[in-house]
């Protein structure tokens, strides 16, 4: 297998040599490499301190001195990363702290999994690989570099790697470090909460199903630990972002958020926004995914039951459920209810055939934006109310709802003479009716 670095990484390696120091590419792009699998981010490590690091190059970030990496920025503005290779001198499961002046083979032995301790040299087209990294690739085998127990408990994020690595490469863990990633669970909630969330949102980014990594979350107790609310999740739920297909428009980022959704909707709404406050998401986040699960408890088992005839629903169905679910909302989670479809058929249970999917998710979506489906899509608006000696006063609210509720059934209705009529004739003079709570018939 051919490991090709890019031009401006092998630059940065032979200038570090002329400067008399040694060079590696090392971690993650090596590994991959000898996969055969594309790594944009190509780490670097070396014997130069960082600040002759800083020194050799013109235009340099200090990203992170205290851990010698330095951020080399090439002649079209690309960073790369510089790191002197280092030792933990002091680990306490969290943190690190390192010293320099170590061999490559010392830098190496620091890394967590074999298959991430290789050095290639650019320069030499040459492997180093002393704990037989390559070996393990090729018997799809994830482990330790070291004693297993004593690895993960210098870092207790190594066990979640592993699972993240055997599931993202369809790895085999090999069995002694399986057990010590079992007895590092219950040391687990000792991570903060941020390390942990980053591994949830690498997992949702790079793993095809992320259930074979979640599964395996369960089955060595880090739910219990650190995620109770999916710890009873069974196997067809935990599958339910398998089937996620990327979005056609925003990237990773929106399929992650979806299928962060999906993991969590047999956890429910409450319980979705407290796991997703402690793992420290975003406020915004929280809101939006806490809102999703709410809207699919709500809604998914209506439009499963409209397309159960085996055809699209009504327009005005269509219309309806939007206007409940909110226009924003429509797209993603229709894509989350196809991920949970897709993952109840593999498991050989009822759900809509996917032939039902797309135009599904077409005529819905055209209705989101086209339809009058909210307030703010009628053709009048308070003043209007007022005008006509409605209101003021919460009434004009519901005189309004009670519109859109007439408009999304019947579209044309929604004109602003039609309108004008309907709330003339219905509800001046009688709004009190509204007030009290009566309908529109
Ligand atoms: P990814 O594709 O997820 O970026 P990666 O292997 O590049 O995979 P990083 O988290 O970017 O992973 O880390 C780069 C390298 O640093 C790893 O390949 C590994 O050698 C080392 N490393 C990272 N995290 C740890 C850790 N917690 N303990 C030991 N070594 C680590
Ligand atoms: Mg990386």
């Amino acid at each position: 297998m051919s490991i090709d670095p890019p031009r401006a990484v092998r630059d940065i390696v032979r200038q570090l040599e002329r400067a008399g120091f040694e060079a590696w590419c090392v971690g993650g792009a090596v590994r991959d490499a000898l996969m055969g699998v594309e790594h944009l981010d190509w780490d670097i490590a070396t014997s130069a301190e960082p600040a002759r690091v800083r020194r050799i190059f013109r235009n340099t970030v200090p990203i992170g001195i205290e851990f010698g990496t330095v951020g080399v920025l090439d002649g079209s503005g690309v960073m790369h990363e510089v790191t002197t290779f280092r030792r933990d001198v002091e680990t306490d499961g969290r943190h690190a702290r390192v010293a320099f002046g170590v061999s490559l083979e010392e830098d190496l032995a620091r890394r967590d999994f074999t298959i991430n301790a290789i050095a290639y040299s650019p320069t030499r087209d040459a492997v180093f690989d002393p704990f037989d990294g390559q070996g393990d690739i090729a018997r799809r085998m994830l482990r330790t570099v070291g004693n297993p127990d004593e690895r993960m408990a210098e870092d207790r994020l190594r066990a979640l790697r592993a699972l993240r690595f055997a599931a993202r490469f369809a790895f085999t863990i090999d069995p002694p470090t399986w057990t010590a990633v079992g007895r590092s669970s219950e040391h687990l909630a000792r991570l903060s909460a941020e390390r942990i969330r980053q591994e949830i949102e690498k997992t949702m980014d790079q793993v095809a199903t992320p259930s074979s990594a979640f599964l395996l979350w369960r089955e060595c107790g880090a739910f219990a630990r650190v995620l109770p609310a999916l710890a009873g999740a069974s196997d067809v739920e935990l599958s339910f972002a398998d089937c996620l297909a990327p979005p056609r428009a925003g990237g990773p980022p929106a399929r992650r958020v979806n299928r962060i959704t999906a993991i969590m909707l047999g956890a429910g709404p409450g319980s979705t926004r407290r796991t997703l406050r402690e793992l420290r998401f975003s406020n915004s986040i929280v809101s939006w995914i806490d809102g999703q699960v709410e809207k699919w408890s709500a809604e998914s088992a209506g439009l499963e039951a409209a397309l159960a005839a085996g055809r699209l629903p009504a327009p005005a169905f269509a219309r309806r459920w939007i206007a409940r679910v909110g226009r924003p909302r429509t797209g993603a989670l229709l894509r989350v209810c196809f991920s949970v479809w897709g993952a109840r058929r593999a498991a050989g249970r009822e759900a809509p055939p996917p032939e039902l999917c797309f135009p599904l998710y077409g005529r819905l979506l055209r209705s989101a934006f086209r339809d009058a489906i909210e307030r703010a899509d009628l053709s009048i608006d308070g003043e209007d109310l007022l005008a006509l000696g409605i209101g003021p006063g919460p009434v004009i609210g519901r005189v309004l709802d009670a519109l859109v509720d007439r408009v999304i059934d019947d579209p044309l209705a929604n004109s602003r003479q039609g309108l004008l009529r309907i709330a003339a004739q219905e509800f001046n003079g009688d709004a009190g009716r509204l007030d009290r709570g009566g309908g529109v018939q």
